[in-house]
This record gives structure tokens, C-alpha cells and sequence, in this order.
């Protein structure tokens, strides 16, 4: 596993770096991040605490996409909470 270099502004935390695979918008307006292991979070644009102005725009978010975040439910082992649109929704047996 190579090493994963936070960006700038992101706030350090515990668990497992995913690329972000899309964006989207919570019932509140928030934007949310969809990473690549199925799990969302919040990419929120709260100064000084946690800076993310490229989530504020079309351009930044696009631009972002890839990037790593650290995911908390990875770590602690939650299941997967989006479903892309393309992917039939999961299952539970
Ligand atoms: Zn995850």
C-alpha cells in the first residue's frame, strides 16, 4: 500500500486514504464526497477548521476528483452507504 500524502487543508485524521469518485448533495446542500471503497463524507468548507474552497465550485470539485481522503468507516468497518447510479443497489441477504 503506498503511502497517501493528504491535500491541502485536509484535516488529519485515522484510517484508510480512498480516491473520491464523485460528488453529492445531501438533503441539508452539503456536498458529499462518494469514495471508491462505497463510503460517503462530507467535504464541507468550514474556515479556519477545515478549508476546502475547491469544493465550491464545478471546477475545484472536477479537479479533485482522485484525490484521497481518509475514510473513518473504512476503518471501522461499515458497510457501504451509496450506491452510484449505475450500480444496482446492494442486497442484503
Ligand atoms: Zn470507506
Amino acid at each position: 500500500m503506498k503511502e497517501a500524502t493528504p491535500f491541502a487543508g485536509e484535516p488529519k485524521r485515522t484510517g484508510w486514504p480512498q480516491p473520491m469518485v464523485g460528488y453529492h448533495v445531501d438533503e441539508a446542500g452539503d456536498w458529499v464526497a462518494e469514495l471508491a471503497c462505497g463510503h460517503c463524507q462530507h467535504i464541507r468548507h468550514q474556515p479556519p477548521w477545515i478549508n476546502r474552497p475547491w469544493v465550491t465550485t464545478q471546477q475545484g470539485r472536477e479537479a479533485m476528483l482522485g484525490q484521497t481522503l481518509v475514510c473513518r468507516k473504512c476503518e471501522l468497518g461499515a458497510p457501504r452507504d451509496w450506491c452510484l447510479p449505475t450500480e444496482d443497489p446492494i442486497i442484503e441477504r
